[in-house]
């Protein structure tokens, strides 16, 4: 337990704020989460946790909580859009937890966003609390909202998404870069396949310019999700916002050339989100002064290898470690917990961000060694500063 007590402010409840508040606060400090959002939503979405994470998840007590709710597929896919020949497989239930000795879940993302959450207090997480400036000298951090409030922390954990405000406060603005594709994505009852239900694989379907990966996101098995990424005109971006109902006929019109199976949970589909896809250059510097960057703030990246938000539980898990070797709560000690923080998760981040935009993670056997993914333990990693990194 440190010595001192940080008055420690997270800026966005994503899965990466709450996951930092929760292991800043066991080692600990005082922390106060602050969300734009006047209260959680339940949109449609998956989200895969592969056992990089789990070993995080894992910390934070939700691993029973997981193996009740989530999905353990026995297998991932990766097929031929239209012939539905398979040119990878590899075993995930059982097999990735020998292995890597954590295992590999698939789950709606609000189930866990909701266990996150369930962690906090109800008065740690403040709603409604939209950040539109800060500013730091070296005694603290003035953080203020668009109600008018104000706030004051001696650290603070920017974990506020690609369009990250405090990245452009404290480097300048470089907005995220549109990629030009967009992912629809959904979840509904797996009753509405009718007689034809979903294959239990984690299926990856691949088409020459577009993809569509398909699972179960219940124990049940009784809710599926797909997503997709396809080509997008820009224009898109400024006739709608960057997240929206997709129209389900365009949907079925741009697969129409993929496989029946494929088709058909298209067809049986009655609702979509549309997403823009959204990345930004790696940073040179992720933290300044008081402030540090944490997930998709600093390193969004494509979906494609599952990654983004497994990347900010890896980031929160050795943040808090690089916190914990603080032995004062002064600028020098907070600037060489930084370095640490840095030193250690950049050269992965980067190293993922580019691998995921390449998408063809575990497309066929031969490209496929996932070790140095999903067998990376931000609990284990040596912590390295900057100068070695
Ligand atoms: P976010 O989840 O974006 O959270 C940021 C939070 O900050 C939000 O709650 C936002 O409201 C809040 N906020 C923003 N600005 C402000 C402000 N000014 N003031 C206060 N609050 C603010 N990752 C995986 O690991 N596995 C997957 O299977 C996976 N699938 C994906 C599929 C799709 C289609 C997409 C688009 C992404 C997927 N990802 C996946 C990536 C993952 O969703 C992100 O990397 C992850 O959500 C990043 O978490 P975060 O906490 O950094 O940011």
């Amino acid at each position: 337990m440190a010595d001192h007590t940080l008055n420690i402010a997270i800026i966005g409840a994503g899965i990466g704020g709450l996951a930092a508040a929760s292991l800043l606060r066991s080692i600990g400090h005082q922390v106060r989460v602050f969300e734009q959002a006047g209260q959680f939503g339940r949109v449609g979405a998956g989200i895969q946790m592969t056992p990089n994470a789990m070993q995080v998840l894992r910390r934070l007590g939700l691993e029973p909580a997981l193996r009740a709710i989530a999905y353990e597929p026995e297998i991932a896919l990766s097929r031929e859009f239209d012939s539905g020949r398979i040119t990878n497989q590899f075993a995930i239930a059982a097999a990735m937890e020998h292995k890597y000795g954590a295992p590999f879940f698939v789950l709606h993302r609000a189930d866990l966003h909701g266990l996150l959450a369930a962690d906090h207090a109800q008065d740690s997480i403040n709603f409604g609390k939209k950040l539109v400036s800060l500013e730091q000298d070296s005694r603290e951090v003035r953080l203020r909202f668009a109600d008018g409030s104000v706030a004051h922390a001696d650290l603070v954990v920017a974990a506020d998404g690609v369009h990250s405000l405090v990245n452009t406060i404290l480097f300048g603005r470089q907005d995220a870069v549109f990629t030009g594709r967009v992912a629809y994505r959904t979840t509904f009852p797996a009753a509405l396949l009718g007689s034809r239900p979903l294959d239990p694989a984690r299926t990856k379907w691949w088409g020459p310019d577009r993809h569509i990966v398909m699972y179960y996101v219940t124990a049940k098995r009784d809710e599926i999700y797909f997503v997709t990424s396809q080509p997008e005109d820009a224009a898109w971006l400024t006739q709608e916002s960057w997240s929206a109902k997709g129209n389900l006929d365009e949907l079925r019109s741009a697969f129409s050339e993929f496989h029946p199976d494929v088709q058909h949970v298209l067809q049986c589909c009655p609702d979509v989100h549309k997403w823009g896809l959204f990345i930004r250059d790696p940073l040179a510097r992720w933290s300044n002064g008081r402030v540090v960057l944490l997930g998709d703030a600093c390193h969004p990246m494509p979906p494609y290898m599952a990654q983004g938000a497994a990347s900010a539980l890896e980031d929160a898990a050795v943040l808090s470690r690089c916190v914990a070797t603080m032995v004062d709560n002064g600028p020098a000690e907070m600037a060489k917990a930084f370095d640490l923080y840095e030193g250690t998760r950049k050269p992965r981040a980067s190293r993922i961000q580019a691998a995921s935009g390449a998408n063809n993670w575990m497309r066929h056997a031969s490209e496929a060694n996932p070790d140095w993914v999903y067998g990376y333990n931000p609990w284990k990693a040596p912590l390295v500063s900057m100068d070695r990194a």
